[in-house]
């Protein structure tokens, strides 16, 4: 049966991954583009965070225009009533509470409108290296639920499996390394069995004639 950890070395021989896959260059971009890439694709969030960013330096310039105005400017990313109010309240608190920065804890990331256990983790892996957690998104919920390193259906359970089976220093890197596995390999739909280095071991290997673990 597949493990995490060796599960985690091989990948690590296979993929550099970035931190993230969404751009930034600074802990408040991150945090706008991360709300952002709820129910969107890193890609399409990409495409726009450049005249966002550009338009909006920090927290003080999103609160300085109408929400209709933000709403136009996220539009394509999904969502744009919700996610417009989300970032404009996270906006006006950080400016409340934390002057204007970005907070540094789970705790503190937690009390921002529109930021969840997901969003944090990857906030404080990507901008602060901090390794609170393994963030756990539709690829990564796919994958580890296929190579049989989980069998639990909730965000926490799956995240709390996969953190009892890695090395603490390893989380924020697992986590990307299954959304690059998600990606090129173990996908959605018409999964690479056949050329995965997993397809032998794998619960979940067409190769083997063996069935979708994932749900
Ligand atoms: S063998 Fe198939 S199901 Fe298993 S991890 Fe690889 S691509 Fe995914």
């Amino acid at each position: 049966m597949l493990t995490a950890s060796p599960v985690l070395r091989t990948l690590e021989k296979l993929h550099t991954p970035p931190r993230t896959f969404l751009d930034f260059d600074s802990p408040f971009h991150l945090l706008v583009a991360t709300i952002l890439s709820a129910q969107c694709t890193d890609k399409r969030v990409n495409l726009v965070t450049p005249a966002l960013f550009k338009k909006y330096p920090g927290p003080a310039d999103v609160v300085a225009v109408p929400e209709e105005e933000l709403k136009k400017d996220i539009f394509t990313c999904g969502h744009y009533n919700n996610k417009a109010k989300y970032i404009r309240a996270t906006c006006n608190i950080l400016l409340e509470k934390f002057g204007g920065e970005v907070p540094q804890t789970m705790e503190e990331l937690l009390t921002l409108p529109g930021v969840g256990r997901k969003t944090a983790t990857v906030v404080l892996y990507a901008a602060f290296k901090q390794q609170e957690g393994i963030a756990v998104d539709t690829h990564v919920w796919r994958v580890s639920k296929r190579l049989g390193l989980t069998t639990a259906n909730s965000q926490d359970k799956i995240e709390l499996d996969l953190m009892r089976q890695t090395p603490r220093e390893k989380w924020g890197l697992f986590h990307t390394l299954l959304i690059m596995h998600g990606r090129t390999t173990c996908t959605a739909r018409n999964r690479q069995c056949g050329k995965c280095v997993f397809k032998k071991t794998c619960p979940s290997s067409l190769v083997m004639g063996r069935g979708d673990l994932a749900q």
